[in-house]
This record gives C-alpha cells, sequence and structure tokens, in this order.
C-alpha cells in the first residue's frame, strides 16, 4: 500500500487496503444472495460516494436484479431546523419492490433516515440498506443498517469513492485523515 498522501490542506495514511475491502464486499454480497433470492431486487446507489462501492457489490450479485442511481440534495428548510435532504432521481415505480438502498457511509445516519422516510412514501415492500462503511459511534438516529461492508471508529476517511473536498475518490485504498 502507499505511504501518507496529501490532498489540498491535509494529510491522510492509509487505512483499509483494497484486499480487505474486496473480502468485505464479497462477505456483504453473498449474505444478499441469500437473503434476496426471488426477491428481484431494485438495487439503489446514492450517488456520488457508493458508486465504486455499488459497481463492485452488483458486480457480486448473482441473483435477477436491476440497479438504478438516485442523490440527496440539500436545500434549506422553509423553518431554521437544519438541514433537509431530498431525494433526487428516482426513476422507478417502487411500489411493491424489495429495494436496497446501497451507501457508502452511515455516520450520523441523518441523511439514510430522510432518504428511508422518503422511500417508504412510495409504498415500497421492504428497503434494506447496504453501506460499505458504519460508524456506530457516530451515529444519533434510531436506523440500523441491513448489510455492513466494514465498520470503523470515528475517523475521516477518504478513497474508494469517498471524497475530501471532491478529491480522493479514485484511491483503491481507504485512507483515514492524520489529525493534527
Ligand atoms: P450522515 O448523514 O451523517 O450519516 O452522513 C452521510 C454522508 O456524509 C455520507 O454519505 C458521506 O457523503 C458523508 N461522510 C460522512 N463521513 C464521511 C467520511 O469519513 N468521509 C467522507 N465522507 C463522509
Amino acid at each position: 500500500m502507499d505511504t501518507k498522501i496529501q490532498i489540498k490542506d491535509r494529510f491522510f495514511t492509509p487505512y483499509i487496503s483494497k484486499e480487505k475491502i474486496a473480502e468485505a464486499v464479497a462477505r456483504v454480497a453473498s449474505q444478499m444472495n441469500e437473503d434476496l433470492a426471488g426477491k428481484n431486487p431494485l438495487f439503489l446507489c446514492v450517488l456520488n460516494g457508493a458508486f465504486v462501492f455499488a459497481a463492485d457489490l452488483f458486480r457480486e450479485i448473482k441473483v435477477d436484479s436491476e440497479i438504478s442511481f438516485i442523490r440527496m440534495k440539500s436545500y434549506e428548510g422553509m423553518h431554521s431546523t437544519g438541514e433537509v435532504k431530498q431525494i433526487y432521481g428516482l426513476q422507478q415505480d417502487i411500489t411493491d419492490r424489495t429495494v436496497v438502498v446501497v451507501e457508502d457511509i452511515v455516520d450520523t445516519g441523518f441523511t439514510i433516515q430522510q432518504l428511508l422516510k422518503q422511500l417508504y412514501a412510495h409504498n415500497p415492500k421492504e428497503v434494506k440498506v447496504a453501506t460499505l462503511l458504519f460508524k456506530p459511534e457516530s451515529l444519533k438516529c434510531d436506523v440500523k443498517p441491513d448489510y455492513v461492508a466494514l465498520e470503523i471508529p470515528p475517523a475521516f476517511i477518504v478513497g474508494y469513492g469517498l471524497d475530501y473536498d471532491e478529491q480522493g475518490r479514485n484511491l483503491k485504498d481507504i485512507y483515514v485523515v492524520v489529525e493534527d
């Protein structure tokens, strides 16, 4: 694995190798292949961060399934109660379908909580959440991902689709920030 790298004003050090990531992705995919057989699930990749994970995960999926791509866009709410994010780009009718949300990381859980609420308004049969990374100690919501590739402590990471100020998504390994 490479050594320390710099992205903009911060330094990052190797944290999870591409081999470890591949192992973890294969493990969750094999669990999904057991659970989702016969359900023709619709995978919904949450852009931008999850695109690398979704591409690798989906190629390990052996059951009949579809994939599509959505975004969570922020906007200022009418009331000043903090950030509200809304689904953007959902093309399919998900009524009565098994949906698998594919996320890069669940940190505080607010994004996934808002996403789930909005998806359930379309009356799907069920919604499962698959995430590459989960920071359980940062969680501030009552949500629990169904499929977690890797659990990590609450540190800022980049690579394998995840960015620091839009940079670093192309790194094959995952790096963690070096605190000053
Ligand atoms: P949450 O709403 O706090 O769970 O955060 C979800 C989003 O924050 C993720 O989809 C990421 O885009 C971003 N995020 C959270 N932690 C990190 C990190 O360590 N590195 C890069 N992006 C992160």
